[in-house]
């Protein structure tokens, strides 16, 4: 069984501004880190673009046409938050990051010879809600996967897992009344987006938040996990798991205060891929979300990929 690897060149060019965290090398020292020995095994691919159908999935269409058409000159940006911003190539790397998050539901359901996919894209997806670019994202890449397993594959129930340190506002807001889409969560809290606390559990109960006090451990990270996240994920009899892979809740990151190592973010995905290979058939897809410390940026992903190859 082999595992798939999508990116696009366009990730390499899409600029916040100058000196902004969610940078270029962010993809530079992911794809240099697969580049080992080790990882020759990987299926590579180049990610399509998204239809603007696709992206509708988890926003309406006024907001995709309206991101799409900032299109700034080279040297330029267009702020759309505090710390979101679009230069020239952001709109087409928006567009085949979530086009990356299709493809890959797209092999997984429907490629004998895949069952797991992670796309190395930027920029990341799970703060952008369905009508507010916010904290580095533009599209719902995690939401447009989902919705894309169930419309074009006939899917029922799928869920996604988030393990970057920030809360996924974006993600929770567009499933909060889908009950047919299980939201679970682990993040520091207090910390942005100041969103994602134990109570909110979602119009359909399909929401799973677990929060973890600045400095909390691995061992903290992976007892919200082992016995809170995991066990509701369980229960939900999902078909497909979908992965918001961020790891900035690394001890190294610059933009939060948990103490996760790579060995904590490689033990989770082995056993996410263990529930994938008991109910849904094998199918993990993961995108990659944040993660500032180059290094150990590098080093986690790296650990996630060990653990999708089995
Ligand atoms: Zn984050």
């Amino acid at each position: 069984m082999s595992v798939l690897l999508l990116t696009h060149p366009s990730g390499l060019a899409h600029e916040n501004g100058e000196d902004h965290p969610e940078c270029p090398d962010r993809l530079r020292a992911v794809m240099a880190a697969l580049e080992a020995e080790e990882f020759a095994c990987l299926v590579r691919d180049v990610a399509p673009p998204a239809t603007e159908d696709q992206l509708c999935l988890a926003h309406p269409a006024e907001y995709v046409r309206w991101i799409l058409s900032i299109r700034p000159q080279p040297g330029h940006f267009t702020p759309l938050d505090g710390d979101t911003a679009m230069n020239h190539a952001s709109a087409e790397a928006a567009l085949h990051a979530a086009g990356a998050a299709v493809a890959a539901v797209d092999a997984v359901c429907a490629d004998d010879s895949i069952r797991r996919a992670f796309c190395a894209t930027r920029p990341p997806g799970h703060h952008a809600e369905p009508r507010r670019a916010m904290g580095f994202c533009l599209f719902g890449n995690a939401v447009i996967a989902a919705r894309h397993a169930q419309r074009a594959h006939g899917l029922g129930r799928v869920a996604i897992l988030d393990f970057d340190v920030h809360h996924g506002n974006g993600t929770q807001a567009a499933v909060w009344d889908d009950p047919t889409i299980l939201f679970a969560s682990s993040h520091q809290s207090p910390c942005y987006p100041y969103t994602g606390a134990e109570e909110e559990r979602g119009a359909a109960g399909n929401i799973f938040n677990a929060t973890l006090p600045p400095g909390a451990d691995g061992t903290a990270f992976r007892a919200a996990w082992a016995q809170r996240l995991l066990p509701a994920v369980e229960a939900f009899a999902p078909e497909l798991l979908v992965i918001s892979a961020g790891f900035d809740a690394h001890a190294r990151d610059p933009l939060a205060q948990l103490r996760v190592r790579e060995a904590d973010f490689g033990w989770l995905t082995d056993e996410i891929c263990r529930i994938a290979d008991r109910l849904c058939g094998g199918r993990v897809v993961s995108l990659l979300e944040g993660g500032y410390d180059l290094e150990a940026l590098a080093a986690s992903t790296a650990a996630h990929l060990r653990a999708l190859m089995g």
